[in-house]
């Protein structure tokens, strides 16, 4: 690698994960790097990644993250390294006319569509003749992705949508939100004909591709089903695909069981050519109703959900894809897309020659080889054997509470008040700040939360949008926040001032095993066929989750936090060696435990 590193001072384990990941990787690798929270693997991964498209090895690098905040970092340091670079998020946040309006990102597809058809977007009519130096000494300093796109939109006056697709062509860095690679209704249609064949590409939080079905599945609700078949009669737009979407909307509360029911498509009577007949439909439906409300200041009224509908239908007739039903709370059914298998996690992986798959708990090597099936050369890399230091292990002081199980034989009233006594406990010597109380689903979150004294300042897990959630625990002097592992809240927010967290206690109610349903059937079924070790998955899915939990708490080298691992299943041996913390204590005494929090106080 000529050039310097871009940070004077390296941290431990920094320059030689880049060298690693320089030397080793070429045509058909995949590296799965395991890196803290807080060691700064962005920059170790482009530094080197500059080096190998400098070289030739590589065309660019195709950047996918989860979020689109986690754009902003990969954009600074792809800058600070020197790759010309673009973004791509989600379409109704980046065109120049939808933002502000209150519209889904299909909804404003269909739009998008129409106005392009019709000739009536000026944004797009000058994206059709770029002036490509110009675009990149414009977004080469923007700060962040909402300045990558006003930059684009104000300054230039085209696309930032088809801009950045356009960009892909000139790109060293391509940088992504996941839908881009995992969703298929997005993918198919994106960047179908797009030659990846000598691109590198990068997962960031790559243990996601464990919890498969939340990756790669799509949801719509009955409300939304309903809505389409109404927007359909009044359009008279009445066919055969009505009684499909009917055959959907029929589906009845009491034959749901819990978490996701099998349905399966031929007992909805689904193919291609239903799918396909939906989508000329939902197409006519929009020029339909773009004919009666032709204004785009009104854009929330073109929001049909018939095109919605129609995009997640589509991604149900892939043979890798099966039909699920799920009661959501308070009530109402959602009807899932899920991928039945890993098969198609493979076939992304493999349509680029090699592949990083970085995280803080990345999946195992036997995982990716077997369960996943990925046929190429895997190195696996771990920076702590450099030396790196892992805040987690260091500013985390764990305690084993052993006196309680949420297994299924033994969920009782008791068990549910000894939680609920812990949790008041904890919250009584606690000093201030977030205690964050992870439970393995809702019922069990639901039956301990209920029995907590109504003393206790408490912010329960709800479909609210996540800020307005987060303003209300930061308002609180001193809060639990109930949450479900996997859930928005447990690994989905920020909750940090000035860079520290906010969240200084997590307890962790139980193991968090996925819960048995039709659809881990599915997947248990994909991965004996592979003969991968079924109940290897389960538990490094529990462990994943777990972990993903307890890194709310430490977000950086400043943070320091108490953990509760509340169930003496943690004793396990196989559990203990993978999640690795610093166990202070092992106790089924929640007197102990007071006394212990009382002595860390002080
Ligand atoms: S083409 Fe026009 S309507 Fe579509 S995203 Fe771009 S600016 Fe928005």
């Amino acid at each position: 690698m000529v050039n310097k590193f871009p940070y004077d001072r390296p941290r431990i384990g920094q320059i030689e994960l880049s060298k690693f990941l320089y030397t080793n990787l070429r045509e058909d690798v995949v590296a799965i790097v395991s890196a803290p929270t807080g060691f700064g693997k962005t920059i170790s991964i482009l530094y080197a990644s500059r080096a190998l498209v400098d070289e030739g090895r590589f065309d660019k690098v195709f950047y996918v993250v989860r979020t689109r905040n986690e754009l902003d970092p990969v954009i600074r340091d792809g800058r600070k390294v020197g790759m010309r670079f673009s973004i791509l998020y989600s379409i109704a946040r980046m065109c120049p006319l939808a933002r502000g309006k209150n519209i889904s990102s299909d909804g404003f597809w269909a739009v998008c569509s129409l106005l392009r058809i019709k000739g009536l977007c000026e944004y797009y009519r000058r994206t059709r003749s770029l002036d490509i130096p110009q675009i990149f000494s414009s977004i080469s300093s923007s700060r962040d992705h909402t300045d990558f796109a006003d930059r684009l939109s104000k300054e230039i006056g085209v696309c930032p949508y088809f801009t950045s697709l356009e960009l892909l062509d000139y790109v060293d860095l391509y940088v992504a939100t996941y839908p881009y690679i995992f969703k298929e209704s997005i993918k198919s249609w994106i960047f179908s004909d797009r030659d990846f064949s000598q691109t590198l590409l990068v997962i960031d939080e790559a243990h996601n591709i464990l919890n498969i079905g939340s990756l790669m599945g799509e949801s719509i609700s009955i409300d939304v089903l309903d809505r389409a078949i109404r927007e359909l009669e009044e359009l008279s737009l009445d066919t055969d695909t009505l009684d499909f979407l009917k055959n959907l909307t029929s589906i009845k509360v009491d034959d749901v069981g819990k978490g996701y029911t099998f349905i399966g498509r031929d007992r909805v009577g689904l193919d291609k050519g239903v799918a396909d007949r939906l989508m000329e439909i939902a197409i006519e439906a929009s020029l339909e109703m773009f004919r009666e409300h032709n204004d785009i200041d009104n854009v929330e009224d073109l929001d049909l959900s018939i095109y919605r509908v129609a995009k997640f239908v589509k991604s149900a007739v892939n043979n890798h894809f099966e039909i699920f039903v799920s009661r959501e709370r308070p009530k109402g059914l959602t009807i899932h897309t899920l991928p039945i298998d890993f098969d198609v996690v493979r076939e992304i992986i493999e349509q680029f020659p090699s592949a990083i798959l970085m995280s803080g708990t990345s999946p195992d090597k036997s995982f990716i080889e077997k369960g996943v099936g990925i046929k190429k050369h895997i190195e696996v890399v771990d920076v702590e054997e450099y030396g790196a230091r892992n805040y987690l292990r260091e500013n985390a002081v764990a305690i084993m509470f052993t006196g309680a199980t949420t297994s299924y034989r033994e969920r009782t009233e008791r068990m549910f008040k000894t939680y609920s006594k812990l949790i008041e406990t904890l919250y009584r010597v606690h000093r201030g700040g977030v205690i964050m109380v992870i439970y393995p689903s809702y019922e069990v979150m639901n039956s301990i939360v209920s029995l907590i004294s109504s003393d206790i300042e408490m912010v329960i897990e709800s479909l609210k949008p996540l800020s307005q959630i987060i303003d209300e625990i930061a308002r609180k002097e001193k809060v639990v926040v109930n949450t479900v592992a996997g859930g928005r809240l447990a690994e989905g927010i920020e909750l940090t001032v000035n860079g520290e967290s906010l969240i200084k206690t997590v307890v962790v109610v139980g193991v968090p095993y996925p819960q048995p349903d039709d659809y881990i059937e599915f997947i248990k079924r994909d991965l004996q066929k592979k003969g991968y070790i079924y109940t290897e998955y389960y538990r490094d899915l529990a462990i994943m989750r777990v972990l993903q939990a307890v890194g709310r708490a430490i977000r950086s080298e400043k943070d320091y936090a108490l953990i509760v691992l509340a169930d003496r299943r943690y004793r396990q041996k196989k559990l203990l060696e993978k999640i690795k913390l610093n166990i202070k204590a092992v106790t089924d005494s929640i007197n102990t435990i007071e006394k212990i929090v009382s002595s860390l106080n002080q």
